[in-house]
């Protein structure tokens, strides 16, 4: 049976243990309401460390005031019961006030990452991910991390942030688990009216339209944003927060397409806000 530690001492005791045992350790970073995308990292943590730790934190310094924090999803039972069928070893599920007590101070900030694409839209949210992921680091210690691709600009600021600040721990970056007509899973797809839910197929639909027209031969930027956006302006209760054809690494904005490129767009479907991505490698 997994274990439940919301204590740093708990998480201590079980952490020592498991290295005194020889284990190497695996996290998986998450804010709960748990579906088939984070099994798939844990499965995968699973298979390549000894010990596996998924911290369930709704980690309030990367929500905007308008956001979504107090209606978040927060279905523990159900989350550590997936964990428990994963095999993982230890559940870390800490109070906001002990990650962050009154006497809080510090901030990590990947400046220029930080500000495009989601941090455009979501001042602030990068900020927040990589504070509370290098407090999870520095207290899990792990050798390993597991991240989706899903959020692609979270993977390319922890990369950042870890070569910057010297942080021992090895990255895994692991596909986008996706619905069967390709919607990409993610804990705020439950907010979606069984309208909203059909109609937010665009997303997908708009990326494999990308893909397919690049693969035709297709390199100019703006046309292949044009094209996406007519297609999403077709879409009732849809409506395109951003669509950018980035650099992979740089994530600055392409105008033709060249090495690798990152799509990434965020869709409003209704009130609430779906992000996705996929990545492009255009031969020289
Ligand atoms: P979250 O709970 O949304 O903060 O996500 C925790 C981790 O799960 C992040 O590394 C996400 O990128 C990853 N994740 C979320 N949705 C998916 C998905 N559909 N496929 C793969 N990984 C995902």
């Amino acid at each position: 049976m997994v274990v439940v530690a919301t204590t740093i001492e708990e998480t201590g005791t079980a952490i020592s243990d498991a290295r005194r045992r020889g284990l190497s350790l695996g996290l998986v970073p998450t804010m709960g309401a748990l579906h088939a995308g984070h099994a798939s990292l844990m499965s995968r943590a699973r298979r390549e460390t000894g010990f596996v730790v998924v911290s369930i934190f709704v980690n309030p310094t990367q929500f905007g005031p308008h956001e979504d924090l107090s209606r978040y999803p927060r279905p523990f039972e159900k989350d550590v019961a997936l964990c428990d069928a994963e095999s993982a070893d230890l559940v870390f599920h800490p109070r906001p006030e002990l990650m962050y007590p009154p006497a809080f101070k510090t901030y990590v900030e990947v400046h220029e990452l930080q500000d495009m694409l989601e941090g455009a839209s979501r001042p602030g949210h990068f900020r927040g991910v990589a504070t509370v992921v290098l407090k999870l680091f520095s207290i899990i210690q792990p050798e390993f991390a597991y991240f989706g691709q899903k959020d692609a600009q979270q993977v390319r600021v922890i990369q950042q942030m870890v070569r910057d600040l010297n942080v021992p721990v090895k990255l895994v970056v692991c596909p986008t688990i996706r619905e069967a007509d390709g919607l990409a899973l993610s804990s705020r797809n439950q907010y979606l009216s069984v309208e909203e839910r059909k109609n937010a197929v665009v997303i997908f639909n708009a990326l494999s339209d990308i893909r397919k027209r690049v693969e035709a031969g297709e390199r100019n930027v703006p046309a292949l944003i044009r094209a996406a956006q007519e297609r999403i302006d077709k879409v009732a209760d849809a409506r395109l927060d951003y669509l950018a054809i980035v650099d992979h690494d740089t994530l600055q904005p392409l105008q033709t397409l060249t090495g690798r490129a990152l799509v990434a767009i965020a869709v409003f479907l209704g009130r609430t806000r779906l992000i996705d991505n996929i990545l492009l490698e255009i031969p020289s």
